[in-house]
């Protein structure tokens, strides 16, 4: 067979694969599929700065040009609609069928709908596209002309991020979170409740605990029901209540998937000549753990690491995560997962516009939150790759010079 490396999901994983595989000198075909009518963007600022400026084309990440000077064939529009890893092909939903000698799939997650939405309401919706980032910037800015309140349903960060950007808007915004702490998947307490007491302090509602009921939709408004009986109406509500991963295509073909398609660190599937990165992978550690990141990072490593794979170089993927988010003037680093966190310490005032958080899990130290301290965030994340890392008394204690630590 010729050789040809097709790859599902035209995202940040995909087209990092793509363009590894050149780097790595192979000269076979490449064909990247997308299901998305643009050709690969930036996913992050879709909920930051592109709601208010909507300068949506300056987030492509390359030219056509590219493509062609790569020999990348780049097709957008174009959804896989099943994988038969048998007879080593894909079928598209225009019913074309393409052999390939490798696979990867980086086919990303899909944004939780609440239960009953209508996916096609005016003023309720998800944010994972360029096209649902388009659709709530249009409705932010008719909420600011009619001067209508938004609502946001989920304290996550995407969540935030567009009620921060509401809120900088001069819109009311109220952010309704189910959990009892903001960012409840990746924040310890004392950083969600700094963010809380942040965002509060800017005039943005929040409501933790919040149980919304029911959402529906009437006279170009929408109208929120909470379970103790609250009922509120806004021009816009934005659902942001996480993702699950685009896993059918690998689950219809019987290939072994637990909350994404499993991984090694080499990014091979249970599946030979199927590999897979980035939101929809989730990596297995060996010991009955399995690890799924919705990071850019995290898609670039995995799909460098597929890349290489399927070229047959055995190079694991094992970088210290880390993840960002900005909201108002805070930009958050986070090295490392908050997981089994027995001890938080702060140093510095959490009063401060810059300050951070080392996070243990007994003795060890886990993840680094930072805020506004770009320089310790780089240094958290060499600190948890070599693992050497302050004692918590020595990371609590402002004088203890991390630098002089790392150096010795
Ligand atoms: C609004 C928003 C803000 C974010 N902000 C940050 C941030 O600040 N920092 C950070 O680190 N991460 C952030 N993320 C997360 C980050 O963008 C993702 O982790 C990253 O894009 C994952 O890359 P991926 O290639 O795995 O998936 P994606 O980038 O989602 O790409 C997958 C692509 O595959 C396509 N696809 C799916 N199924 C098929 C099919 N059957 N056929 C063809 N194509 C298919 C999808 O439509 C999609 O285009 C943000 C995400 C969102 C949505």
């Amino acid at each position: 067979m010729e050789n040809h490396i097709v790859i599902v999901g035209a995202g940040q994983a995909g087209l990092q694969a793509a363009e590894t595989l050149r780097a790595e000198k192979y000269s076979g075909l490449i064909t990247l599929l997308g299901d998305e009518p643009h050709s690969p963007y930036h996913r992050p600022p879709l909920s930051k700065d592109a709601l208010k400026e909507k300068h949506f084309d300056s987030l492509t990440m390359r030219g056509p040009n590219v493509f062609e000077r790569r020999k990348i064939t780049m097709r957008t529009g174009c959804r896989v609609s099943a994988i038969h890893p048998n007879r080593q092909t894909v079928e598209l939903e225009n019913g074309e069928s393409l052999s390939y000698s490798g696979l990867l799939l980086a086919t990303g997650a899909s944004p939780h709908l609440f239960p009953g939405q209508e996916p096609n309401a005016k003023t309720i919706h998800v944010l994972r596209s360029r096209g649902h980032s388009e659709a709530v910037a249009e409705r932010l800015s008719l909420c600011q002309a009619r001067q209508e309140p938004v609502v946001v349903i989920g304290g996550g960060f995407i969540g935030l991020e567009v009620a921060a950007v509401a809120r900088e808007m001069g819109l009311e915004v109220t952010v309704l979170e189910a959990g009892n702490q903001l960012m409840g998947r990746v924040a310890t307490p004392v950083l969600a409740k700094t963010f809380q007491q942040r965002h509060e302090s800017r005039g943005v509602r929040i409501a933790l605990n919040a149980r919304v009921t029911h959402l529906s939709e009437a006279d170009d408004r929408a109208t929120i029901e909470l379970a103790d009986g609250q009922r509120l109406t806004a021009g816009l509500v934005v659902v942001a209540i996480g993702v699950a991963p685009n896993d059918t295509l690998a689950q219809e073909a019987g290939i072994v998937c637990n909350n994404g398609i499993v991984v090694d660190a080499y990014g091979r599937t249970s599946a030979p000549h199927v590999f897979a990165a980035g939101d929809c992978a989730a990596r297995s550690n060996g010991n009955g753990h399995f690890l799924r990141l919705e990071s850019i990072q995290n898609a670039i490593e995995q799909g460098k690491a597929a890349a290489r794979s399927i070229l047959g170089q055995s190079r694991p993927f094992h970088d210290t995560p880390y993840f960002w988010s900005d909201q108002f003037d805070m930009k958050l680093q986070i090295a490392g997962v908050a997981h089994a966190v027995t001890t938080s310490v702060v140093r510095g005032n959490t009063c401060d516009a810059a300050f951070s958080i080392y996070n243990y899990a007994d003795e060890r130290l886990v993840s680094v939150d930072t805020l506004n301290a770009p320089k310790e965030h780089i240094m958290a994340r060499k600190m948890l790759s070599q693992e050497v890392w302050p004692t918590p008394e020595q990371a609590g204690d402002p004088e203890f010079d991390l630098a002089a630590l790392m150096e010795s």
